[in-house]
């Protein structure tokens, strides 16, 4: 299913008046794609992830999933389209420090009813998938910072989301690493045909992705 945003407009209280931290932004992703989005430190990247993953209402605009509007849903509504829809992964993977790798994956699979030892074999494919095969036993103080992303990404898909929104997923890895997970997202993103908005502030990963947008001040442009 594909991501659409159309004229959307976000601003947030700022003193008397409101700062505009989105201005207008249009951006379709296709099933199957990644569009990276970059642009400096504050100018509405981290806020056009929140619009697209539904969990900030915009001024003004619509966010769409597979043709399907978002609007009119109730907070319940969303909240189970966030789960069964759509995977985020943030800049800090947060895993919660008691659980293996793959009791990681499992317990989002719980959000949506599935019994964790039924997603068990899917958790472990998708470890698989992300090159963790051998660390699904491991807590995230046994994992370097690079595979504590990767499971991040993996959990990200455990629900097998329609779009996947990754937030600076590089920023507290080395180049190399960096690579690797981006490289890793535009496979699963074809693998899984996910509609995937990658925002970073590093250009030099994306020599693979299908298409590159850039903000300035909230302003998108192709
Ligand atoms: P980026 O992710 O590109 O660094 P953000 O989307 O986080 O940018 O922020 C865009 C602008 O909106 C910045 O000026 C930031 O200070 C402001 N901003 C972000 N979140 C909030 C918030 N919850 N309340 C008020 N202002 C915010
Ligand atoms: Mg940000």
């Amino acid at each position: 299913m594909s991501l659409t945003l159309t004229d959307v407009t976000l601003t947030y209280p700022d003193g008397d008046t409101r700062l505009t931290a989105l201005d207008r932004v249009s951006l379709h992703v296709p099933a199957g794609t990644v569009t990276a989005v970059i642009g400096p430190s504050g100018s509405g990247k981290s806020s056009l992830l929140a619009v697209a993953a539904t969990l900030v209402t915009p001024d003004g605009g619509s966010v769409a999933i597979g043709g399907a509007t978002t609007e009119g849903l109730t907070r319940g509504g969303l909240a189970a389209l966030r789960r069964h829809r759509i995977g985020i992964v943030f800049q800090q993977p947060n895993l919660l420090p008691a659980l293996t790798a793959v009791e990681q994956l499992q317990v989002v699979a719980g959000l949506v009813g599935h019994r964790p030892a039924k997603a068990l074999p899917r958790a472990l494919d998708l470890l698989d998938a992300v090159g963790l095969a051998d660390h699904a036993d491991r807590r995230p103080h046994q994992l370097s910072g690079g595979q504590r992303q990767r499971v991040n990404v993996a959990r990200a898909l455990m629900n097998d989301p329609a779009v996947l929104l990754v937030d600076e997923p590089t920023s507290a890895l080395d180049h190399e690493r960096g690579a690797a997970v981006v490289d890793l997202i535009t496979r699963l993103t074809r693998l899984r045909a996910t509609a995937t908005v990658l925002v970073t502030h590093d250009r030099s990963h994306l020599a693979a992705v299908d298409s590159v947008a850039t903000i300035h001040d909230g302003r998108l442009t192709a």
